[in-house]
């Protein structure tokens, strides 16, 4: 432990100069992270606002978020930060929403609402939904996964092929897949069952069968855990709102409409160059060239997604992968009610094939808050798609009213609705992540003072990124100021 004194630390943090590049969350709490000790930040971000991914609006007077919404409340980080920020009073657990499969069948989806499950695996395969999804001889086969040796599932890292050699493909395609494939687009064969299931691994060594080991898991979640998501009344951005405020009362210099498109070594740190937002007349222009004048910094944050990140490190010869994402349409709608029934599962995933939709969330069935906000005569439903070029706003809010009608028949028209269009970074939880992260930092870390955070590196999740981002910045923050010259 060094003694220099705490006059000359602090003196180091005001005269380290911090640019951070992307204003989404990861971005911000870098930023907020930096600046509370001290350092003067500019924080720069291309589109007009601030929160990246994290988008709250109005929709027909109903306050929700148009694309992330929940986060875990067993991540300690992120619950502490909302601590700091005093949003803990508007944390609303989730209900007790179930999670359903869609099947395809010649009079359109049928809707099965799982039996208690982790991940889609049931722990009773002889319930009624698990026989209704895969059929007797599915339900059979699942079974026969009692009567085998009970192999460690230390052997098997993939869920996908775990599920499947346990319990048969038809289980894996029908309850496993439908919810790995509409939540992140990523298979299960994809998945590390370790990371996605934790204690699965020495449950399913102590039960001899994997619905054994579900069966034993179930009971602890409920005693300990309790409600496990939850979402902000007043949605996501009251996360952003919170960090921004915190940043302009530190004097942090917040840049929207700004590009970062260049990154050059000097002696003594870094020089960012920046693209401005295009000035709208002459006027603007003298102001938008000095705003975009080239920004020393001491540290950097890669804040901004991996395609950003790939291009202003390969100047450096430093080659990032950046392995293509799925791009995903979300559109939220809110519907008059109709005389559709009012209950029913809050989350549906569809298996391939039973409707244009990826996934639909009843969102009033998953947050008490907005079906209050709602009321009786109106629904909030939010659907994603694979997108594809050709689709607009207009195609995919009348394929999503569609999906609406055949869910629940007698639902009315839209009321009022909002699409996005965005790629869905993998789950921490993809096999090879963790390796693939530790090779990109290996390979960014020999430059002093430069650090990548958020999705692509912590996984796709708003827990996951601040938890991620915390650890980053203390190992930065810790190398500059105690071991700069
Ligand atoms: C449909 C959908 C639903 C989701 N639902 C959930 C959910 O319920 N719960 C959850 O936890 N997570 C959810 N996620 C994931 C979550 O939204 C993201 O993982 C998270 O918001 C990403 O934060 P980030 O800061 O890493 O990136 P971003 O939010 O993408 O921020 C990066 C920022 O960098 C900016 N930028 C890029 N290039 C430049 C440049 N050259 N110069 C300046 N700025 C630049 C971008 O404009 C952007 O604002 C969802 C994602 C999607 C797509």
């Amino acid at each position: 432990m060094s003694d220099k004194p705490a006059a000359d630390l602090a003196d180091r943090a005001r005269t380290t100069r911090v640019v951070v590049i992307g204003g989404g969350i990861a971005g911000l709490v870098a930023a907020w992270e930096c600046a509370r000790i001290g350092m003067p930040v500019t924080l720069i971000e291309q589109q007009p606002r601030l929160g990246g991914r994290i988008e709250t609006d109005e929709l027909d007077g109903v306050t929700v978020d148009l694309a992330p919404e929940a986060f875990s409340l067993s991540a300690p980080a992120l619950v502490g930060l909302l601590d700091e920020l005093g949003l803990r009073a508007e944390v609303e657990p989730a209900r007790e929403g179930s999670v359903a499969v869609a099947l395809a069948t010649p009079g359109g989806p049928r809707v099965v609402t799982l039996p208690p499950n982790r991940a889609g695996i049931p722990a009773n395969v002889w319930a009624e939904p698990v026989r209704a999804l895969v059929g007797g001889r599915g339900v059979w086969r699942a079974y026969l996964d009692r009567l085998r040796p009970p192999l460690t599932i230390g052997r098997e890292r993939s869920l996908g092929a775990l599920v499947r050699s346990r319990m048969g493909a038809r289980l894996r395609d029908r309850l496993v897949a439908p919810l790995t494939l509409g939540t992140w687009g990523v298979d299960p064969d994809q998945i590390d069952v370790d990371l996605a299931v934790p204690g699965l691994s020495a449950a399913l060594t102590r039960a001899g069968s994997l619905a054994g080991a579900v069966g034993q898991l179930l009971p602890d979640d409920a005693a300990t855990r309790g409600p496990r998501r939850a979402r902000l009344r007043g949605g996501l951005t009251q996360l952003v709102t919170a960090l921004t405020e915190r940043l302009l009362l530190l004097d942090a210099d917040l840049r929207v409409n700004h590009r970062a498109r260049g990154l050059t070594r000097t002696p003594d740190g870094w020089l960012v160059h920046l693209d401005p937002a295009d000035p709208r007349d002459e006027a603007e222009l003298s102001s938008a060239q000095e705003s975009a004048e080239p920004l020393p910094a001491d540290i950097v944050v890669l804040a901004a997604g991996a395609a950003t990140s790939a291009a202003l490190l390969r100047e450096h010869g430093i080659v990032l992968e950046a392995a293509p994402l799925p791009v995903r349409d979300v559109v939220t709608l809110v519907m008059d009610a109709g005389t559709a029934a009012s209950d029913g599962p809050a989350t549906i995933y569809p298996v391939p094939g039973a409707m244009a939709a990826a996934s639909v969330i009843d969102v009033g069935s998953a947050w008490a808050g907005v079906r209050a906000h709602a009321g009786p005569g109106r629904r909030v439903l939010r659907l994603t798609f694979d997108a594809a070029p050709a689709d607009d706003a207009t195609d995919l809010i009348a394929r999503a009213a569609a999906d609406a009608a055949q869910l629940w028949p007698g639902i009315g028209g839209v009321r009022a609705a909002a699409q996005r269009r965005a790629t869905l970074a993998p789950p921490a939880s993809v096999l090879g992540h963790a390796q693939r992260t530790a090779a990109t930092r290996a390979a960014i870390g020999r430059r002093h003072g430069l650090i990548a955070v958020g999705e692509d590196l912590a996984g796709g999740g708003v827990s996951a990124i601040v938890a991620d981002t915390l650890a980053e910045v203390e190992r930065v923050r810790h190398d500059v100021l105690w071991t700069r010259s």
